[in-house]
C-alpha cells in the first residue's frame, strides 16, 4: 500500500527531503503523498522513512491503494528506470483506485 498524510500534519518539512521516491510535496493545506510514487521505501530501505521521522505520526497506510510487496518492487523498478510507474493494484486484488481518501 501506499501511505497518505492526514490532517494532523505540521508542516515541519522533515519528510519531503527524506523521500527516495520524491513522493512528497506540499500540498494545499498540508504535506501530500503520490500514491503512484510511494513504494513503502521498498528498493530503498527497511521501513518507511517518513514515518520513521514523522514527529506527530500523521503518515498511516492508504487503504484504498492496495499493493503487494510484489507490486511495490515493480512500482520502485519503474521509477528507478524512469517509466511511468504501474500505479493501481490489478483489477484480481481489488478495485482500482486513483486518489487518496478525504482526510
Ligand atoms: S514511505 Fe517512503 S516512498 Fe512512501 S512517501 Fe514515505 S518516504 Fe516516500
Ligand atoms: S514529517 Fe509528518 S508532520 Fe512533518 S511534514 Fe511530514 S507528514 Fe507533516
Amino acid at each position: 500500500m501506499a501511505l497518505w498524510i492526514t490532517d494532523e500534519c505540521i508542516n515541519c518539512d522533515v519528510c519531503e527531503p527524506e523521500c527516495p521516491n520524491e513522493a512528497i510535496s506540499l500540498g494545499p493545506e498540508h504535506y501530500d503523498i503520490d500514491p503512484k510514487r510511494c513504494t513503502e521505501c521498498v528498493g530503498h530501505f527497511d521501513e518507511p522513512q517518513c514515518v520513521q521521522l514523522c514527529p506527530v505520526a500523521c503518515i498511516p497506510v492508504n487503504p484504498e491503494w492496495a499493493e503487494s510487496p510484489e507490486q511495490l518492487m515493480a512500482k520502485f523498478r519503474a521509477l528507478q528506470s524512469g517509466q511511468p510507474p504501474s500505479v493501481a493494484p490489478s483489477s484480481s486484488d481489488g478495485p482500482r483506485v486513483e486518489t487518496p481518501p478525504s482526510a
